[in-house]
């Protein structure tokens, strides 16, 4: 037998002692920092002191950059660029293909008499034209201009990959439809900064000119080697695999979990970090993970823009130096049926440009009061917004994870704390209207007095809730690992900007009736407060109890991706979209589109590969060793007597039939499932198209993989062609 499965696994004792894949580190990985970036640092060395100031204002204030002050910064970049090696530069942006893109252009540029210059100006670093036709716009070309352009965002630096200056870039079209993640990203940061400004300055601190919303995202991860993942065609095509039988040995054991690293992994882990410092990627933890062959790395917070411009580059670097090290990386968020998936917590606050957290319970109780305020107000959001925080998360992949016992169920809900749920329910017994002093005394004192400087408590840490507050942040944990944060993060933003809209008005509207300011504070978070109780919950997230009472309480349980896809286009969102700026009602169904299209395509894809794998790789093992069982059993009758022979070939004749029936399983299954995934592309709607691929056409799956798993355990190993999960999880 000579199947790609052999071949693999014959190259694997070689893998673990190459010397081209050990790796240095330097004693001082912070001289490293920053060495790719133009940074802040680089800006100064490198621009005027009107360019550098201008720069400052774009990233600080959002103030627009002059064309000549672009023609400054275009020639400094590519003089510290090229004093790099540096040859060619691209925008580089994140389309929502979810793959990040770039148009590599040259500096060099022919001029006249067989001469030619390096040139990089203002108008070649503000825009650059790639082709938008190949990239999805959700029928958005159809109605509007086709074309698109890529534009510079200069909050984000410009960084070097290889031989290229890559300037972080929005992407949208000539009519003004976004394109891209980012773009609506940073129409969020801006409505969110303005709201949260707002209430900062009137309430709490003068002081106060920017809120600056900050993400700490925490990325998990499979790693496999390359030569087993190539001799998996449903992990090639699907990025998961699609069949196979769980290993005798999983996770019970629980000895993977921060673990010792194995030696090639930390190799790979060593060059990683090495290029995440010199591209300003500030990652500080790294260990295993629960599953086998699973690992997590999370880096300090920054900035949510920059972080979310961060974890995409990660996951490009992440890809490309795994293969250096003959290894794929798996960002599916459930590659293997029975082994824990993979997700991304984004760790979510506000920051103030006076150095606060919101998120952070103060000193004193003046403090204490904004930090209810922020809080109260994010739980408010997310009760209004559940369903639009759950459409931000879908995905045909993270279907497979959400509620699997391993990762929090699709209905949202928020984890505060034994500490803090205390507080809010003092809280809701705040009187009508205005305070007696004594009512003053005992809420400074007795309730917002009481929260303790330090909330972070690990031991109250609950694991299963989609939304739980961590001390000082909110832990989105239900993103799926391979999306782009940009989507959870823009939606965050929002309904934490249109909530603090809001509040500012309805305080400011008692203060208008005679209220104290803290006094309408108070009164407003307690409706607040009463309002938002049904999503508190701090008990087992994954338990069935959970869903019952959740929907005892009126909370969705959207556990597909085209129920949540449907909730998306509630007129209540796209009216928050409209209001705060963010999508045109056109181009938020465009976007629900194109998710729509992507979710039936993958089914589609999986379906097909499914189809392939069980009718010409399993059924002919099958046939196969069935033919050498046949074989024996004939021997058997021509050496024994009737009698003897019955007894011997017994199990022989049960394994037979067993694997025709197991064979006749697929067989039908397979059928079935073409016809079904036929019909469903054939249905005319995205929406209704999305709705048969998940109803009709994925739930065949199941019965095809179990007659294909029984078989597995059946089949003689060696005439087995799909590499096992044992092999794929457990070398080294
Ligand atoms: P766990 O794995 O237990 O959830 P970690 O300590 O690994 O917790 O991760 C905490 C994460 O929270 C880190 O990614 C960190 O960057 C992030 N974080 C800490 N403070 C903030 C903050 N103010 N805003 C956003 N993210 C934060
Ligand atoms: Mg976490």
């Amino acid at each position: 037998m000579s199947t790609l499965r052999f071949k693999a696994l014959a190259e694997l004792p070689f893998r673990n002692y190459r010397k081209d894949n050990f790796i240095e580190v330097p004693a001082k990985l912070s001289e490293l920092f920053c060495q790719n970036v133009f940074s802040e640092e680089t800006m100064r060395e490198y621009l005027t002191k009107e360019a550098f100031q201008s720069i400052l204002d774009a990233i600080k204030k959002g103030t627009k950059i002059q064309r000549h002050i672009a023609d400054q910064v275009a020639v400094a970049m590519k003089d510290w660029a090229m004093s790099k090696g540096v040859t060619h530069y691209t925008h580089w942006f994140q389309p929502l293909t979810g793959a990040t893109a770039e148009k590599h252009d040259s500096f060099f540029t022919p001029i006249e008499g067989g001469r030619a210059i390096e040139r990089f100006s203002g108008g070649m670093l503000i825009q650059q034209e790639p082709d938008a036709s190949s990239f999805p716009n959700g029928g958005i070309r159809n109605t509007f201009e086709a074309r698109g352009y890529t534009a510079w965002d200069p909050t984000s630096p410009a960084f070097i990959m290889g031989t290229t200056l890559c300037i972080p870039s929005i992407f949208i079209s000539y009519t003004g439809e976004t394109l891209d993640y980012k773009a609506p990203l940073l129409r969020a940061l801006n409505a969110v900064d303005e709201a949260a400004t707002d209430v900062c300055k009137s309430y709490f601190d003068k002081n106060v000119t920017k809120v600056s919303p900050t993400l700490g995202w925490e990325q998990e991860y499979f790693l496999v080697d390359t030569a087993l993942y190539q001799s998996r065609p449903d992990l090639v095509l699907t990025g998961k695999t699609l069949l196979g039988h769980s290993p005798a040995k999983g996770q019970q054991l629980d000895d993977h979990y921060f673990g010792s690293i194995p030696t090639r992994v930390m190799n790979y882990m060593k060059e990683l970090e090495i290029e995440c410092m010199k591209l300003g990627i500030p990652v500080t933890t790294r260990h295993n993970e629960v599953a086998p062959n699973q690992f997590e790395l999370a880096p300090m917070f920054e900035e949510a823009n920059v972080a979310v411009d961060h974890n995409s580059l990660l996951m490009d670097i992440m890809a490309r130096i795994a293969h250096k090290h003959h290894f794929h990386i798996l960002f599916h968020e459930k590659p293997f049926a029975g082994v824990n998936g993979s997700g991304k917590h984004n760790n979510w606050s506000l920051g103030t440009d006076t150095g606060e957290n919101l998120l952070s319970p103060g000193k004193n109780p003046k403090k204490n009061l904004q930090f209810l305020t922020f809080f109260v107000n994010t739980l408010k959001a997310v009760h209004d917004y559940a369903d639009l925080l759950r459409a931000s998360i879908a995905s045909a992949s993270n279907d497979h994870r959400l509620g699997a016992n391993e990762a929090p169920p699709a209905i949202i809900s928020a984890f505060i704390g034994s500490q803090l749920f205390g507080v809010l329910e003092e809280l809701e017994k705040v009187t009508d209207g205005k305070l007696s002093p004594e009512e003053k005394t005992e809420l400074k004192l007795n309730v917002v007095g009481k929260i303790p400087e330090i909330l972070l408590d690990n031991t109250d840490r609950n694991r299963t809730s989609p939304f739980a507050f961590t001390g000082n942040k909110f832990e989105i944990r239900a993103v799926g690992s391979s999306a782009n944060c940009a989507e959870v993060m823009t939606v965050m933003n929002v309904i934490a900007a249109k909530q603090l809209r809001t509040f500012k008005t309805e305080v400011d509207a008692l203060i208008g009736t005679g209220l104290k300011k803290d006094e309408a504070i108070f009164n407003v978070l307690r409706e607040y407060i009463k309002q938002s109780k049904s999503i508190m919950f701090e008990g087992d997230g994954y338990s069935d109890d959970w869903a019952k009472e959740a929907k005892k309480r009126g909370l969705n349980n959207l556990k597909t991706t085209p129920e949540a896809l449907k909730m998306e286009l509630d007129k209540k969102f796209v009216a928050l979209y409209e209001e705060l700026g963010i999508y045109s009602h056109r181009e938020f169904e465009a976007r629900n589109e194109i998710k729509l299209e992507k979710y039936s395509t993958v089914i589609d894809i999986e379906a097909r590969v499914l189809a392939d794998i069980a009718r010409n790789h399993i059924i002919p093992a099958a046939l196969n060793y069935q033919n050498r069982l046949i074989e024996n059993v004939k021997g058997l009758k021509e050496i024994f007597s009737e009698k003897e022979f019955k007894t011997l070939a017994k199990e022989q004749l049960s394994l037979i039939s067993d694997i025709s029936g197991n064979v006749s399983q697929i067989k039908v299954g397979v059928d079935n499932l073409l016809a079904a995934k036929e019909k469903a592309k054939n249905t005319s709607g995205s929406q209704k198209q999305a709705e048969e691929y998940c109803n009709k056409v994925k739930p065949l799956f199941d019965n095809i993989r179990e007659a294909s798993d029984a078989l597995e355990m059946m089949v003689d190993d060696e005439l087995w062609p799909m590499t096992k999960y044992r092999e794929l999880l457990f070398t080294r």
